[in-house]
């Protein structure tokens, strides 16, 4: 009999997952875990019945999340990741020398410890001495330092459940706070083609804290469209023009410095949306 992954995030339609094998199914204190091996994208974490990652598309995400704020950055030593316990974040962030401590904020050591047991390739990163692994809300760690760090990485869940206090302009000012002078943040913000509200709520949110907000695009497979919004917040810098000229050469799958610039040129209807 054939074992079929039913993803539906997006209430009125649906992705289905041919599946191979279970390897661990939970109920975490907070959460649905799950991670199974499919044929079509290799091993794959959901969260509440949800895609969070998997082996064969991760890349996209954990790259343009990354790079397009540590590259805009002039000199980023010290970076906050609420969520993200998968860890290809992390990962990522790593591949700058500049980068002299990492602290990873996630509310659900569960997902911690199965993605490190069953995704090495994703979560290599966590047993890195300059990663700092806190267990706890990424909103109270967030309200209890200031002036700290030069990026902020929001790898979140949904807006719902534990993640929902992580999308809106209470939040974004009490990253503000948390960020220094010349910080930069940047949140995954849904898919403006199923969710235009959520999207244009949260670029208002943020717009409405930060001097410079930009949103950027990139396709990513697994998630419900494929086509999938960030959303920077930047006191000084501006990515879509950020100096690229002396930038270090990493090993990357999606991300490329022309990417870099082409990413910030919005579909008309998602420039509508923002309007
Ligand atoms: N790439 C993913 C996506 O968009 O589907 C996100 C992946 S990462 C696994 C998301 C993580 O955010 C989850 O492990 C979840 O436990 C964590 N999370 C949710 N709410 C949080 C909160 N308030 N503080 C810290 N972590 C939180």
């Amino acid at each position: 009999m054939d074992m079929w992954l039913r993803e539906g995030q997006i209430e009125d339609a649906v992705m289905t997952y041919k599946v191979k094998e279970t390897l661990v199914r939970k109920k975490t204190k907070y959460q649905d875990l799950c991670i199974v091996d499919t044929y079509a994208l290799g091993r794959m974490l959901t969260l509440d019945g949800i895609v969070q990652t998997t082996i064969k598309d991760e890349y996209v995400y954990h790259e343009m999340i990354t790079h397009i704020p540590l590259f805009t950055h002039k000199n980023p030593k010290k970076v906050l990741v609420v969520g993200g316990g998968d860890g290809g974040t992390v990962r990522e962030i790593l591949k700058h020398p500049s980068v002299e401590k990492v602290v990873l904020c996630e509310i659900d050591e569960d997902v911690i410890k199965e993605c490190k047991k069953f995704l090495p390739e994703i979560s290599c990163g966590l047993s890195d001495p300059k990663c700092e692994i806190f267990i706890g809300d990424g909103i109270k760690y967030v309200h209890e330092h200031k002036n700290e760090f030069d990026v902020i990485i929001v790898d979140s869940t949904d807006p719902f459940g534990a993640a929902e206090g992580l999308f809106g302009g209470s939040f974004y000012k009490e990253i503000s706070e948390c960020l220094t002078q010349d910080g930069i943040f940047i949140a995954q913000t849904e898919t403006p083609f199923y969710l235009p509200d959520t999207v244009k709520r949260v670029y208002d949110d943020a717009k409405a804290v930060f001097p410079i907000t930009k949103l950027f695009m990139a396709g990513i497979p697994t998630y419900p469209s494929g086509f999938w919004s960030f959303t920077i917040g930047s006191k000084k810098y501006n990515p879509e023009t950020a100096d690229l000229s002396n930038t270090i050469d990493i090993d990357t799958k999606y991300y490329t410095k022309q990417l870099h610039k082409a990413c910030f040129v919005l579909p008309k209807f998602i420039e509508d949306i923002l309007e």
